[in-house]
């Protein structure tokens, strides 16, 4: 799975990877956000948002709380196909912020259909965000609950744009999966990557990991929220279709734990733990949450309401 760390072309990675995470070339407009003004800003802040930061809209920001009973079922949304090809998958890095498991992106073989996508997204890499404590950790949420971690799969759309670059400034640029991490049993596929983390524990670190199937981290169940949001680092921008799986997966105590022992630092630099490395909520403004699924609970409820209300009619 893990082979020696790379050295050959590292410097010209590394610049196109950070290019992706921190592209400068997106049109200069005050964030008006509070999270973004600076007297939200302390010195404990990671240095990702300690620089200025400008948004393009600022209308579609993620993450968001999802309202179960505010959502929407859309019958009009298929299910979400996904193929992956594990020989895609190319090294594991630690970027400073989050770890990233990057793939090959250069064709059309791991890919994603279907859902609430009107083209074809190729995977260009999957990260976590994750809490100090188990009482947080994720982006989004669902009714105001937190989970411990979120995993993101980022896909591009390869059928429309030319490079990942240019589609992370477009409205349908982006399709990031969203799987929820909830404490429980251990997971086989996740301790692949729990493995790796050691080797990669300072910034700026990357090593080879080849021949993984990231479709073992996601939950059985097909039902998942979709809406139109942005990237949760910088540039945020509003690029993104977000498709949120219901149902979360389950990894142990050990497992999160393991993330935790991650640095934001280099090597030489006094030691900061890779924790609460999530952005915080945003408004839902003028947007609808849809959903895959009715709400079967919801519906319930109402059925027995209605049935009591035909009962004590006189
Ligand atoms: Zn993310």
């Amino acid at each position: 799975m893990m082979n020696s760390i790379k050295t050959n072309g590292l410097g010209r990675l590394f610049k196109q990877l950070k290019s992706a995470w921190s592209s400068p070339a997106v049109p200069a407009r005050s964030c008006s956000l509070a999270t973004c003004t600076p007297k939200n800003r302390n010195d404990a802040l990671h240095p990702l948002w300690q620089s200025p930061l400008t948004i393009p809209g600022g209308t579609r920001q993620s993450p968001i709380n999802i309202q179960w009973r505010d959502s929407v079922y859309d019958p009009v949304l298929k299910p979400l196909k996904i193929s992956y090809d594990p020989a895609t998958c190319l090294h594991i890095w630690n970027n400073g912020y989050s770890f990233l498991v990057e793939f090959d992106d250069s064709a059309d073989r791991s890919i994603i259909v279907g859902g609430p996508l009107e083209n074809q997204y190729r995977l260009k890499q999957f990260h976590f965000h994750w809490g100090a404590i188990n009482e947080w950790g994720s982006e989004h949420t669902v009714d105001s609950k937190f989970y411990p971690a979120e995993l993101h799969l980022v896909h591009w759309n390869a059928v429309v744009y030319p490079t990942f670059e240019e589609a992370v400034m477009e409205g349908d640029g982006l399709a990031v999966i969203g799987v929820f991490l909830k404490l429980g049993a251990h997971h086989e596929g996740l301790q692949t990557l729990v493995d790796a983390l050691p080797a990669i524990k300072h910034k700026d670190t990357v090593i080879e990991f080849d021949v993984f199937d990231p479709s073992c981290l996601l939950p059985p169940c097909p039902d998942y929220w979709t809406y139109a949001g942005s990237l949760t680092t910088p540039p945020l921008t509003e690029s993104v279709t977000w498709i949120i799986k219901k149902q979360p997966i389950e990894v142990d105590e050990n497992q999160l734990e393991a993330f935790r022992m991650l640095l934001f630092t280099s090597d030489g630099e006094e030691e900061k733990r890779m924790v609460d490395n999530f952005r915080p909520l945003q408004p839902l403004m003028n947007r609808t949450v849809r959903s895959s699924f009715q709400i079967r609970q919801l519906l319930d409820i109402e059925a027995q309401y209605s049935d009591h209300a035909q009962q004590i009619r006189p």
